[in-house]
């Protein structure tokens, strides 16, 4: 029979989820994924997570919670930081360790350490970690090799499709291409250009973000997200700062809104933050900073939690939107 791998739809899985499962499945295991966040796994999430954590590691706690009966393994990699000075949140790395702790009788939890920035790993350390946790599904060194190595294709595939180029993103503000569906323009001439910018587990976690590209489809607005944004851009914004953005994470959110700020080539920005996020607390106060600076291009930033409501929401992002159409 084979082993059953289980992997929590959350958090960095939005990131890697393309080499994660190459790997396990090419090793001949089970990949399981829990499934997109629910109100079972949301109910989950809110009665058993720390009431202090932020909205999206509560979230995880609920797909962990859920694939309990179903998995022989977590996989849950302690992934600090793949650039030497910058890493990952805090909370990538201590959160194996601490559902460890707190669910000792669950399956065992998979969680390699990596970190370029605060341990000097490179290419040597993947390769431990691949055969550290390829032995545990297979005994064949070729297999575990292989698998490793299919699976950093997978990634750089995933990438290749996710990252758009500048010609890309020229064609989408001049309307020759849609990224992210087609808007519904029954009741406008022409689509209203928004970037849709947060962490990739909130842009791509229907339940997290409320439905806002459907939304935001329906209302007639074409959508860019962070993610997808040439990295070449979002660098050169960050090379442009004063200091180093630490959070790799936040490079690209931050990046993203400075380059929309001073391009002024699109309607609107809108930035999803979550509830007590540290890295996200910084993000918002410099976006609204240089927002004031470089005011042409609006931007709406919205906090979400296990509260948020969706008429409250709807609301502020109508009124966000109205506010657009009366500019132009
Ligand atoms: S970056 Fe923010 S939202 Fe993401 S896990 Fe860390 S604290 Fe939570």
């Amino acid at each position: 029979m084979k082993k059953r791998v289980g992997i929590p739809r959350a958090l960095l899985f939005y990131e890697f989820e393309a080499m994660w499962k190459t790997f396990f499945e090419e090793l001949g295991a089970e990949v399981i994924i829990s499934p997109e966040t629910n109100k079972t796994i949301k109910d989950l999430a809110v009665r058993f997570a720390p009431d202090e954590d932020c909205y999206s590691t509560k979230l995880y706690f609920g797909h962990f919670l859920y694939l309990k009966d179903k998995v022989d393994y977590y996989f849950i990699p302690r992934f600090g930081s793949d650039h030497e000075d910058n890493v990952g949140c805090p909370k990538f790395l201590g959160l194996a360790q601490v559902l460890n702790s707190l669910y000792p009788d669950f399956p065992e939890i998979i969680m390699p350490y990596y970190s370029q920035a605060k341990a000097n790993h490179g290419k040597k350390r993947i390769l431990k970690i691949i055969f550290q946790v390829g032995f545990k599904f297979s005994l064949n060194p070729f297999k575990i090799l292989k698998a490793g190595l299919r699976a950093f294709k997978a990634q750089e595939e995933h990438e290749k499709q996710l990252y758009i180029t500048e010609q890309k993103l020229e064609k989408w503000s001049k309307s020759q291409i849609v990224l992210n569906g087609k808007p519904n323009l029954e009741n406008r001439k022409k689509p209203m250009k928004i970037a849709l910018v947060g962490h990739r587990y909130v842009l791509n976690d229907e339940l997290s973000n409320l439905d806002i590209i459907e939304n935001l489809l329906q209302k007639g607005v074409d959508i860019i997200t962070s993610e997808q944004m040439p990295r070449k851009l979002i660098e050169d914004q960050m090379e442009k700062l004063d200091y180093n953005l630490y959070f790799s994470n936040a490079r690209e959110i931050l990046g993203t809104i400075l380059y929309f700020l001073e391009n002024n080539t699109i309607d609107g920005i809108l930035q999803l933050a979550v509830f007590s996020c540290g890295p996200d607390s910084i993000i918002l106060e410099l976006a609204s900073r240089y927002s004031r600076r470089l005011p042409d291009t609006p931007l709406l930033q919205l906090v979400i939690d296990e509260l948020t409501s969706e008429v409250g929401f709807g609301t502020r992002l109508e009124a966000f939107l109205d506010m657009l159409d009366r500019r132009n």
